[in-house]
């Protein structure tokens, strides 16, 4: 067992005073693909070596007890008769727990303790990780086996309809089912992925800008809006097109004059992205991580002009990391407005690319970004023994 996953199984000894088993299961980052899950189009996320853990054993009675020695707190639900959200961070396995009952299975009650290394709310999906992780250690507790896809849909659903936050279900997706040294494409229509190769000489590098600026709720929706406009207006002209997965880049030009501007920069940064997205699986495919970076830089430039979802701070980081010896590709990764950029990375340049995205930073800024160096690890389950 990985030394983290003895801490926490100690912890559940002292606390519980029994043996458990330990699940886990990562955070992730998402290599390019932005906002094109909504538009049923495609992703490349990579599941991180950062995870969480859970230990579970089952109990007598159907109460779940858990203890976070992240947060130093622990909270219980009674499964025959679950009281509903309670807006704290509980409501993560709660909600699991309970999107599993309603999905037909029948949980024994379990306790748990849970840790983890991901920074939370940094973008690299502590939250997916913690559902994920423990779907995987209350079915374990229960005796049902795991099945990845089937957990991510199931930590997705808790965290629309318990936690009350519209996500997709990229995030679950990795976490669950992420390969080790591989991204992942993740069709976001028909749900299916292939692992993509990232070998070990190549690194991500993740910075986080530390900034999150306040307007991108409504920024969010504002965006999803316009893309539902573009296809709304695209339709007369392309036949039956349900999502701007079903625009190429050459029919948006061709009808371009039928958009409002704004509407059609929107939708040529998804168009586009999409095309990207399969262009930066091809160069790795290839073992051209120079292909895959030029993507990356251009998915970069996309969002800052024509989507318009990253922010000065994200434009510095990309540009310090851009401009760095070693560094194939880099661009902003997650919602936008803040938040992290992830870098593609030489392995043997890692130390310097993050001491001068650090320092330059601090220079441009006046911030202090945090810098995390990682490889593709697998998706959830048993902590590795
Ligand atoms: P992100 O997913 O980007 O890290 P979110 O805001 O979606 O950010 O999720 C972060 C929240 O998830 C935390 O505020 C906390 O409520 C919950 N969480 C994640 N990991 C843990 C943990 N180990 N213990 C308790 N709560 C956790
Ligand atoms: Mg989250």
């Amino acid at each position: 067992m990985s030394a983290f996953a003895r801490d926490v199984a100690q912890e559940f000894g002292f606390r519980f005073g029994r043996e458990a088993r330990v699940s886990r299961a990562p955070g992730r980052v998402n290599v390019i693909g932005e906002h094109t899950d909504y538009n049923d189009g495609f992703v490349m996320p990579a599941a991180l070596e950062f995870a969480t853990l859970v230990a579970a054993a089952p109990r007598e009675d159907r109460r779940l007890r858990v203890y976070s020695m992240t947060m130093d707190e622990t909270r219980e639900l009674d499964l025959a008769a679950p009281e509903g959200p309670t807006h704290e961070w509980a409501d993560y396995v709660f909600g699991v727990a309970v999107m599993l009952e309603k999905s037909g299975l029948r949980l024994k009650g379990a306790d748990l303790v849970v840790w983890t290394d991901i920074p939370l709310g940094a973008g690299l999906s502590s939250s997916a990780a913690l559902e994920v992780a423990s779907a995987h250690a209350l079915l374990a507790a229960s005796g049902l086996p795991f099945e990845p896809l089937a957990a991510a849909k199931i930590g997705q659903k808790a965290e629309n309809a318990y936690v009350g936050m519209r996500c997709g279900i990229m995030d679950q997706y990795a976490s669950a089912c992420g390969v080790q040294d591989h991204a992942i494409l993740i069709d976001c229509r028909s749900l299916e992925s292939r692992p993509v190769p990232i070998p070990p000489d190549l690194k991500l590098v993740i910075a986080n800008s530390n900034v999150k600026h306040q307007h991108a709720g409504g920024e969010y929706n504002a965006r999803r809006e316009a893309c539902e406009e573009g296809v709304r207006l695209l339709a007369p002209f392309l036949g039956p097109i349900k999502a701007l997965r079903d625009v190429a880049p050459n029919d948006l030009e061709r009808y371009k004059a039928k958009l409002p501007d704004l509407v059609y920069r929107r939708c040529r940064h998804i168009v586009t992205e999409n095309a990207r997205v399969l262009e930066a699986e091809r160069a790795l495919n290839a073992g051209d991580p120079v292909a895959c970076g030029r993507a990356m830089n251009a998915s970069h430039d996309s969002m800052r002009d024509d989507f318009e979802i990253t922010c000065k701070e994200i434009d510095i980081l990309a540009g310090l990391a851009q401009a760095t010896k070693g560094v194939f590709g880099s661009r902003m990764t997650g919602g936008g407005f803040g938040g992290c950029t992830v870098s593609l990375v030489e392995a043997g340049a890692v130390e310097a690319v993050t001491q001068t995205l650090i320092e330059g930073y601090r220079i441009a800024t006046g911030l202090d970004a945090d810098v995390f160096v990682c490889s593709p690890s697998e998706g959830a389950g048993f902590a590795a023994a």
